[in-house]
Parts: structure tokens; C-alpha cells; sequence
């Protein structure tokens, strides 16, 4: 008798958890298995916070256009919020115009957004892109072929795990292009390796409200990773903390060359805590 007890338990469990679970959208196998965008009809949403979120009617980018080509195809993190889409091409314009170079552009989100198997924890909600520091002559000059998209890497523009900046990676067209990233409304804040961060201090004049935006972060020494705010009526989309006053090229820059900064723990940027996701993602993961 009892064996039959558990034995109707067991049969049961899975259907209790499946029913009772909110890990349901917070596994990044399902939101990597969704090939497509929703097909909503209605306007695009950002969804939850760029750590823990979806988004709901993403564009996927083009493969190349004026002053950009998109890097590593078979990844399909080619989409966002509309509003990342015009950002990378206005960018992307920018760089041809001005630089008669091109950007090689990086992950933006999955289909619908949510959490990756690998690579990042943001780029959850189709405002993040990464886009690489490599400015390739032989890029701006044709189309890179698939093969080339997958298997080419930007280097780093330390040298040596130094926290000097290689000036053979490094030239006044990088730091130019982060100024025009970093002064588009749009942009929330853009994430470099302190190293950088630190040389576009050294090199401020007069016109420097702009470096407010670019904020030290871990590694993003071969690319860098820009963040749009939440755009107008995306009244589910969770901002992130407003950024500090002033350009901060302070001590909290400092710190960032610290022994505590070098130290193991400082390292490490926070223990890792699975996402949980709202349920609204839930909605948009099973949407059609
Ligand atoms: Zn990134």
C-alpha cells in the first residue's frame, strides 16, 4: 500500500513542480531554443531589468550596413528593442563618415531576450550590444564572409596583461567613437576596461561631460558594451541605477587599480545568483 502511495507521489511531482515552479522562464536552454521574435502586432517592450528580463517584438539587426557588419551569425543574438537597431546604424554611419571605418559589432540579445547559456548575464532585454574595438582596414573595404564573422577575434588593447594601454590597438578613431556613443540621448552608459576609461581621462579638455557615461568594468578590454536606456512607454522596462555626478575620474576610477581591486575577491564582481525573471517573460516565451 505504501508503495503505491509513493509511487502516485512520484507520478505526480513532476506535474506539481512543473505547475508550481517560477524557474519556468529563468532557464536559459528554453529562451536559447526560441528562434524567433513574438509576433505581437503591438509596439516593442523592454521587459524587467537588463539582468533579468525578455523582450517582447524584438528586430533582428541587418547583417551589414553603412559602417557596420554583424559578427558571429550562427550565436542569433542579432536582436533588440527597435530603438538598439537605429542606435547601432546611426552609430554605425558615424564611424563611415567620419572615420571611414567600420564597426564589427558583437551579441546584441536572443530572439526574445532573456538569459544566455554563455557570455553574459545582461543583454537580457535588447538594449545591450557589444561591439568590438578591432577597426579592420580590410573590413571597411568589403563584406567579411561567414567564415570570417565566426572565426576572426578582436584583440586586446592592453599590453600584455598590463593595465597599459597597446597603443598599436589603441588610436584617436577609438576614442572618437566612444565620445559619439557616449553624447546619442539614447545611451544609458558604455562599459570599458578601467585601462581605457582611464586614458580618455588623461586626455579630457573642455568638453568632457560625455566620460560621465563611460563606466570601468571587468575585462571589456577588446570590446565595448554600450546600454541604451529604457525607451518612452516601456513601462515594464526596470532602469538601472542613475549614474554618479561628474566624469569620475576620481578615486572610484582609482580603485579600480587598486591591490584590492587585483585581489581575488575584487575580482570577482558579486556571486552569481540565477535570474528571476518577471512573469511577463513567461507570456512572451510561449507567445507564437
Ligand atoms: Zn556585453
Amino acid at each position: 500500500m505504501y508503495l503505491i502511495f509513493l509511487n502516485i507521489v512520484f507520478l505526480l511531482l513532476p506535474a506539481y513542480v512543473a505547475l508550481t515552479s517560477p524557474a519556468f522562464a529563468n532557464n536559459a536552454v528554453d529562451w536559447a531554443k526560441v528562434a524567433r521574435p513574438d509576433q505581437t502586432g503591438a509596439t516593442s517592450q523592454s521587459i524587467g531589468n537588463y539582468n533579468s528580463g525578455c523582450i517582447s517584438g524584438a528586430v533582428a539587426l541587418a547583417q551589414e550596413g553603412p559602417g557596420y557588419q554583424l559578427m558571429r551569425l550562427s550565436r542569433n543574438r542579432a536582436y533588440g528593442h527597435p530603438e538598439l537597431k537605429q542606435f547601432i546604424e546611426k552609430l554605425g554611419q558615424i564611424v563611415a563618415h567620419q572615420h571611414e571605418s567600420v564597426l564589427l559589432v558583437g551579441d546584441l540579445s536572443q530572439p526574445r531576450g532573456g538569459p544566455t547559456l554563455s557570455g553574459h548575464r545582461s543583454h537580457q532585454t535588447g538594449l545591450d550590444v557589444d561591439i568590438w574595438f578591432l577597426l579592420s582596414k580590410q573590413a571597411a573595404s568589403r563584406s567579411l564572409t561567414r567564415a570570417e564573422r565566426e572565426n576572426w577575434s578582436a584583440p586586446s588593447v592592453l599590453l600584455g596583461n598590463s593595465d597599459n594601454i597597446n597603443p598599436k590597438e589603441w588610436s584617436a578613431a577609438h576614442e572618437k567613437i566612444l565620445q559619439s556613443a557616449a553624447q546619442l540621448p539614447e545611451v544609458d552608459r558604455i562599459f570599458v576596461n578601467p585601462s581605457i576609461k582611464r586614458e580618455l581621462c588623461s586626455k579630457r579638455d573642455g568638453d568632457s561631460a560625455w566620460l560621465r557615461k563611460i563606466r570601468p568594468w571587468w575585462k571589456h578590454d577588446d570590446h565595448f558594451h554600450v546600454r541604451l536606456k529604457c525607451p518612452a512607454n516601456n513601462r515594464h522596462c526596470q532602469s538601472q541605477e542613475p549614474l554618479p555626478l561628474g566624469e569620475s575620474c576620481d578615486a572610484s576610477l582609482a580603485w579600480w587599480f587598486s591591490a584590492e581591486a587585483k585581489s581575488p575577491l575584487g575580482k570577482k564582481p558579486e556571486t552569481y545568483k540565477p535570474p528571476v525573471l518577471p512573469d511577463l517573460c513567461t507570456t512572451v516565451l510561449k507567445a507564437p
